[in-house]
């Protein structure tokens, strides 16, 4: 091995879902949105001024960021906003969790939050969900140098109602809480109004679900102007211009088209309940989703060969090889139509298994 090979920052990287090419897969597994991007969305796009390209971006992101505080009622000093909601959660990480008390986020989780921990040297310690994938809040009332929490969680999609977010929060007014709301406009309750009364608290969110906007890489954070402040000094000190020109005005206009993203979250939320009772008859469980997918499992089925089979027929989900989740396939809620394929198509499988 070469010394400069032998200085090498080793990391064990998160893995994203497959993104195939192809035009007639039915994509349901990195829980992006069935329909487009707001015509409003779209208009700004197409109308981007080119010329202003040869200059850098506003540095303090200053259209995004007014437009959120004045869409949930906060001052541009409360909003931070990144390329994505990793970009935002991982500044977070490198801002706020500097103790050499451990951070706490649970064993089943959104699994990026151990691979910051690990790559930035953050001691973490992950506390077990219950049977039903629910948090105990007793288990974040020890010493720690800081919580993160994903609500709704994923891939499980359970929600944690306000009361036990606030708890925590509650009890924890030496760390930093983060609550990490990437599925939060499918049916939960934000914790965006608890900021009011914790300057411990950083909400995050996303504009690659709910806004139909994965391809733009747009998330945000909210909290108090103290957080804010020291994020922002963290970003400033890695890299400046992180939201590009485009990525400013079209985040900008989705934030307007709020009629649009009513409607489209709203027939989300109809096709999943359609589906949570499609799947309840062909004898599958799952926890009660709050978010824009299902996680499933079946007594008769094994989990991994519907995976494979789903994809020979061109319909990706997301399956996790690993401990406590091996059994569990995690759907996205596509459009209606794609998910009545995916519904036949499950149905068939489990008749050829029965024969
Ligand atoms: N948090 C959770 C819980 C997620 O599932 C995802 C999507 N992979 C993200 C954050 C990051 O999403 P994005 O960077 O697209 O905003």
């Amino acid at each position: 091995m070469k010394t400069w090979e032998k200085y090498i920052r080793r990391v064990e990287p998160y893995i994203p879902g497959e993104q195939p090419a192809g035009s007639d897969i039915i994509k349901l597994n990195t829980n992006e949105n069935p329909y487009p991007p707001a015509p409003e969305v779209i208009r700004a796009g197409q109308e981007l001024p080119m010329d202003r390209l040869s200059r850098y971006p506003d540095p303090e992101a200053s259209i995004l960021r007014k437009a959120l505080a004045k869409h949930y009622g906060l001052s541009q000093e409360e909003i931070f906003v990144g390329v994505g909601s990793d970009d935002v959660l991982g500044m977070a990480f490198l801002t706020f969790f500097n103790s050499e008390k451990p951070i706490l986020f649970p064993n089943i989780t959104y699994s990026f939050y151990e691979v910051w921990a690990e790559l930035f040297g953050i001691p973490y310690e992950r506390p077990e969900l219950t049977r039903d994938f629910h948090i105990c809040t007793e288990d974040y009332k020890r010493e720690n140098g800081g919580i993160v929490l994903a609500n709704p969680n994923a891939p499980t999609s359970v929600f944690e109602p306000l009361l036990w977010i606030e708890e925590i929060v509650r009890a924890n007014q030496d760390s930093v809480v983060i609550i990490d709301e990437a599925y939060i406009d499918f049916g939960g309750q934000s914790s965006r109004e608890l900021l009011t009364r914790y300057d411990n608290l950083l909400v995050v969110q996303t504009f690659s679900k709910s806004r139909s906007l994965a391809g733009m890489r747009i998330g945000f954070g909210m909290g108090s102007r103290k957080l804010i402040k020291a994020m922002n000094d963290v970003k400033y000190s890695y890299n400046s211009y992180t939201m590009s020109q485009a990525a400013l005005l079209m985040g900008e206009a989705s934030v307007r088209a709020d009629a649009y993203f009513q409607e489209t979250t709203k027939r989300i939320m109809e096709t999943r309940e359609w589906l949570k009772a499609e799947l309840r008859r062909l004898g599958f469980s799952f926890p009660d989703s709050m978010t824009n997918f299902l996680f499933i499992t079946h007594e008769e089925i094994e989990a991994e060969k519907l995976f494979l089979w789903l994809k020979e027929q061109k319909i990706y989900v997301r399956y996790f090889r690993k401990p406590l989740l091996s059994e569990y396939l995690r759907v996205t809620i596509g459009a209606r139509e794609d998910m009545e394929v995916f519904v036949a198509k499950v149905g068939e499988y489990m008749t050829s298994q029965k024969r």
